[in-house]
């Protein structure tokens, strides 16, 4: 890796502003690191520089952008990792992208994620998997595998990637980066290719802690076009704290023990040795229904899943197969153009969603997200953020649970209650185990992002976590 691709966004950004480095130079060293990139971490890379003479006025100064698959970007093709959409160039940009060209960010790639973002392996992909710039032979994590493992490996400063029930959180955690999953609604979904409606949320991956703060503090706010956000009352701010005295963290008691790697349970205890030495204290809070997250999101999610795809029909968006009839014509493109993981989402949801099942299925599962949420707010009233890690378990290796979808959907058992109740969480790179960066993830009350930013920038600090192991493994 150059020089210039192992700048953060914000040093890039402050050496522009100073004259020391021209944005033009910046952009074509990330462009030629994300066109030389082997990981498949990319599934469009721009073509050229583009004009970036205005861009230095702007406060993110042409700092180049990776974009998971899903965002619609004019005349670039957005697939959402899908051979249905394999082509499909749209006629709009989604607000969060254009946002962040209107604040200078200049569009270097899409990346490649499980197809329309269901999966946690990055292997779901019509366009093939992702491999972990820390060891080749294992994922990257998903759904936003290629923005995870392409921000790890150093092609790209910073990436936009979206987090239904995990999809920011766990790439960020397996590759040893930071990414953020906002509070519901406070970043727009216009634009972003569907999948569970009720949870599916636009969020930053960075290398720091800092440069997540700046990208997001850019990319969140009411949009008219998106009926579902909300403004903040508040300004995201550049997190500078170094102590974390009188934050209280909590531990869920219903989320911890069984089923977690011991490297890992090793990294997180560690991890909170070190919060205590900031000046926090850490308690034990009660989730009880926590542990039904997993469950009631393999409700949900495929609930809205099918009802949003709906719309590939063959008629309306991308690909479309030959047959005698409508019918036939419809059937036949759906079952040629989506993918296995897609296929048992559709069946699972319309199954649940259907009459005589409603109630005992879908209706149950509401149930439950609503006492998630009380679960959290209770929660809230003793402690500031909530801790876990990120994941039961390191990246592991590709190919090591395709056949069993249920073993993949454990993945997301910390992550996904916190996506049920729409709270922000981050997750935080806090070590290693077998080698294999390990995340902690901080949660936290709804619009509660500074507070979560500011924590993590302190325990950031103290756990001086080095990413360069993932560079090393990008060259070997
Ligand atoms: N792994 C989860 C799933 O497959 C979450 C995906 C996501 O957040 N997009 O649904």
């Amino acid at each position: 890796m150059s020089e210039l691709t192992d700048l953060t966004a914000k040093a890039a950004i402050d050496a522009i502003a100073a004259g020391d480095l021209d944005a033009t130079e910046l952009f074509d060293a990330c462009r030629a690191a994300a066109a030389a990139d082997d990981l498949n971490a990319f599934t469009w890379v721009a073509d050229q520089v583009p004009d970036l003479s205005g861009a230095a006025a702007l406060p993110l100064r042409g700092v180049p952008l990776a974009v998971k698959d899903l965002f619609c970007t004019e005349g670039v093709p957005s697939q959402a990792g899908s051979k249905i959409l394999e082509g499909y160039c749209p006629p709009y940009t989604a607000t969060a992208v254009a946002r962040l060209a209107e604040a200078g960010t200049s569009l270097l790639g899409k990346t490649n994620q499980d197809e329309f973002a269901m999966g946690s392996s990055n292997e779901n992909s019509a366009y093939g998997p992702v491999q972990n710039p820390w060891d080749r032979s294992r994922v990257p994590g998903g759904s936003s595998g290629g923005s995870a493992a392409a921000v790890a490996a150093g092609h790209a400063p910073w990436a936009l990637g979206t987090d239904t029930g995990g999809s920011i959180r766990q790439p960020a955690a397996h590759c040893g980066i930071v990414g953020l999953k906002p509070t519901y609604g406070s970043v727009s979904r216009y634009g972003m290719i569907a999948f569970a409606s009720s949870l599916d949320q636009a969020g930053p991956f960075a290398r720091t802690v800092e440069d997540v703060a700046l990208l997001y503090s850019h990319m969140h706010g009411r949009d008219p076009r998106d009926a579902t956000s909300v403004g903040r009352d508040d300004a995201i701010a550049l997190p500078t704290a170094d102590r974390l005295d009188g934050i209280r963290l909590g531990v869920p008691e219903d989320l911890t023990g069984e089923g977690i790697e011991p490297g890992v349970m090793a990294a997180f205890e560690a991890a909170l040795e070190t919060a205590r030495g900031l000046g926090a204290t850490v308690e034990r809070v009660a989730l009880p229904n926590a542990p039904y997250g997993l469950s009631a999101y393999y409700v949900i999610a495929p609930a809205e899943a099918s009802s949003n795809l709906a719309r590939f029909d063959g008629v309306r968006y991308g690909a479309r197969a030959e047959a005698d009839d409508l019918l036939s014509m419809y059937t036949k493109t759906r079952h040629d153009y989506f993918g296995p993981e897609v296929k048992r989402r559709i069946l699972i949801g319309t199954y649940a969603l259907s009459s005589g099942f409603y109630d005992a299925y879908y209706a149950g599962a509401q149930k439950a997200r609503t006492l998630i949420s009380r679960d959290f707010a209770a929660a809230f009233g003793g402690v500031d953020l909530i801790v876990t890690p990120t994941s039961p378990g390191i990246a592991f290796p590709l190919g090591a649970k395709t056949d069993d979808p249920l073993a993949m959907y454990l993945e997301d058992y910390f992550t996904v209650p916190i996506s049920l109740a729409g709270i922000p969480a981050l997750s935080l790179p806090c070590g290693l185990s077998e080698g294999m960066p390990v995340g902690l993830q901080l949660a936290g009350p709804a619009f509660s992002e500074n507070r979560i930013l500011a924590a993590a920038h302190a325990l950031e600090g103290a756990f001086g976590f080095d990413s360069t192991p993932s560079r090393i493994g990008a060259t070997a």
